[in-house]
């Protein structure tokens, strides 16, 4: 299928000032180099701890922030080149669904308000047209026209989130980029809404960028997955070969509780150990080493680059350079 959504070499730093007496300026590198593509009709999940930079991608990506440097093309269009009017008209074919369907619709507006508000924002349309509309998209996503005149506090978390995905496919968009959208459910609830995704996907031929912490919900929907830590892309893979062999140590311990298939990485990890570092002043090197089980001197050094190992599969750790790996002596790793 074709790309849809191209990004390369995506940064997004802040600029934080630190200390009272002698203030100094650091750099928070919140996102820092990362490329990936998503096709039409495709899901992939962008996964990591909180903090990794996921959300602010998937911000910068529709430009809700301003991305610091990198390219995005949006439908072969370069989305950072765009005018007002030019982003204007990308809003209409990618929408946002936020995480929290409690604080982000708001609970002044009548459900018809907030479902219409698009309409009403960019196409000519009488109230009554737009209230029709409005009725039908609650029906396509679980709920009765009925609603339309209820108040957010009326509902449950995952009708909620009916709501805002009800609001976001109002124009028709390709593109949906959903920030951890079910996170703040209850997981029998989590299971629904995502199916719903799923549906939706099918019927309008959406493309889902999905940003989760959760390998649960990503192996639910997903159908690649890349997985971010400390602002970097570490791995990208089709979603079941990522979870039944990770490559990446740091994917290792995401997928913790699965069996791993790299001879070097044999044994089962128990999860994560040590802290993420802060983004104000990453580790040199590869970001994971102060973390990593298998970290080597070189680790400490030099960055890994994204290398492509097998189909679809790309991950950035030096285990899988072969020269790396060859002049490793076998005694750091007993078989
Ligand atoms: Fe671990 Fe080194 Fe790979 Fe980083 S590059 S994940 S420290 S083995
Ligand atoms: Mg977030």
């Amino acid at each position: 299928m074709p790309e849809l959504l191209q990004v390369r070499d995506l940064r997004k730093y802040y600029w934080k000032k630190l200390g009272l007496l002698r203030p100094t300026t650091q750099t928070v590198h919140a996102v820092d180099g990362i490329s990936f593509d998503l096709r039409e009709r495709e899901t992939l999940g962008l996964v990591g701890e909180s903090g990794c930079g996921k959300s602010t991608a998937g911000r910068s990506v529709l430009r809700l922030i301003e991305p610091t440097s990198g390219e995005i093309s949006f439908n072969g269009r370069d989305v950072l080149k765009f005018d007002s009017e030019n982003l204007r008209a990308m809003r209409r074919e990618a929408q946002m669904v936020f995480q929290d369907p409690f604080g982000s619709l708001n609970p002044r507006l009548t459900v018809a308000q907030i479902v219409e508000e698009p309409l009403v924002i960019h196409e000519r349309m009488t109230g009554s047209e737009r209230r029709e509309r409005a009725g039908e998209m609650l029906a396509t996503v679980g709920l009765r026209p009925e609603h339309l005149d209820r108040f957010p506090h009326e509902f449950s978390g995952g009708q909620r989130q009916r709501i805002g995905i009800a609001r976001a496919l109002m124009l028709n968009p390709r593109l949906l980029v959903a920030d951890e959208p079910v996170s703040a459910l209850d997981v029998s609830v989590q299971a629904q809404v995502l199916n719903l995704m799923g549906d939706l996907q099918e019927r309008f031929g959406l493309a889902y960028l999905l940003i989760a912490h959760d390998l649960g919900v990503v192996r639910y929907i997903c159908h690649r997955v890349a997985v971010m830590y400390l602002g970097e892309i570490v791995e990208t893979a089709p979603v079941d070969d990522l979870i039944r062999s990770p490559l990446h140590p740091y994917t290792e311990g995401l997928v913790s509780a699965v069996p791993v298939t790299h001879p070097r990485l044999r044994h089962r990890r128990e999860g994560l150990r040590g802290e993420v570092a802060s983004p104000l002043n990453p580790p040199a090197g590869c970001r994971f080493h102060p973390r990593c089980p298998y970290a080597m001197p070189i680790c400490s050094e030099q960055r890994p680059p994204m290398r492509e190992v097998a189909d679809q599969r790309h991950v950035a750790c030096h285990l899988h350079d072969a020269e790396i790996a060859k002049s490793t002596s076998s005694k750091e790793f007993p078989a």
